[in-house]
């Protein structure tokens, strides 16, 4: 007799349904989106679309090219995002949806069969004006991820880790230092330093996520004529910065008034990071 137990519950392994057999849960094989809209339009879907498809392709998880064969159809998974996010009717809404390599006996080697399993939530995105107009504290964190950041994989310890660390120490974001003392991003955001008419952030590679909010901070930040540096920064250089700010979709520009315990400039968001802000409403408008 195979046994399985849920909590208290022991069963016949057959009995255990397959959201608990996913490879998403025993092995984190799988890769997730996260997107937001702004006024009931869904912002930068195209890229997040693009982003999810080539972190399939990352994991091999093949993705339907053409009409023919089989694979995830990128497709239907947009539709299918759009279909709920009409159906929630949240204006504001945050939408998280992943995909596992399927459902199946505990076993690192994926057998051939495994149909991917598709999850979605959509909520409603609380508003916390504070944020902008006060900024936040950020602590600092080793980066002990894997080395293809890059993936949005739903292996996420070390970034809960290095969050739950922020937490205790009354902070609300980690920023993720490697072994050479180079500040990578956050542990859910991507991280940006201000100093003179310079905009510093690391640059893309197997480090860092592509992130979206990136994009579109480095598009603003040329219209109001800042000079883009992609190059890592040091903790040090960040502690000496005129101004740092986080993003990330959900809550796009968020300005940092502490690092590591300093207080940045006078502790205020700084002027370039407001003129950012309003910048980016362009985008979301
Ligand atoms: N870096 C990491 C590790 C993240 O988890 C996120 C978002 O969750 C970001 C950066 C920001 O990415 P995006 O702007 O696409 O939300």
């Amino acid at each position: 007799m195979q046994i399985a137990m849920i909590n208290d519950k022991m069963m016949e392994l057959s009995e255990v349904g397959p959201e608990y057999m996913d490879r998403g849960t025993f092995f984190g094989d799988g890769v997730y989106e996260v997107l937001r809209s702004y006024n009931g339009r869904i912002f930068a879907f195209d890229e997040h679309i693009e982003r999810f498809a080539n972190s399939l392709e990352a994991i091999e998880i093949p993705v339907l090219s053409g009409v023919e064969g089989t694979g995830v159809d990128i497709k239907q998974i947009r539709a299918k995002v759009q279909t709920c996010f009409d159906k929630a009717g949240i204006a504001d809404a945050k939408i998280y949806f992943h995909i596992t390599r399927g459902s199946g006996p505990r076993d690192h080697s994926p057998g051939k069969d495994l149909k991917p399993n598709f999850f979605l939530t959509i909520s409603e995105l609380k508003q916390e004006p504070k944020l902008k107009t006060e900024g936040v504290s950020v602590s600092i964190y080793p980066d002990i991820r894997w080395k293809r950041c890059d993936i949005k994989s739903l292996n996420l310890l070390a970034n809960v880790m290095a969050k739950s660390d922020a937490t205790k120490k009354g902070c609300w974001e980690a920023i993720f230092y490697d072994d050479n003392g180079l500040i990578t991003e956050g542990s859910s955001s991507a991280f940006f330093a201000i100093t003179g008419d310079k905009l510093q952030t690391s640059e893309l590679s197997t480090h860092i996520l592509p992130s979206i909010t990136r994009k579109f901070v480095i598009r603003a930040a040329r219209n109001i004529g800042l000079k883009i540096v992609e190059e890592s920064l040091t903790a040090v250089q960040a502690r000496t910065a005129a101004e740092l700010f986080l993003g990330v979709t959900t809550r796009d520009i968020i300005p940092v008034v502490r690092f590591d315990g300093q207080l940045i400039a006078n502790g205020s968001p700084g002027r370039w990071t407001k003129a950012l802000n309003e910048e980016f409403r362009k985008f979301t408008a």
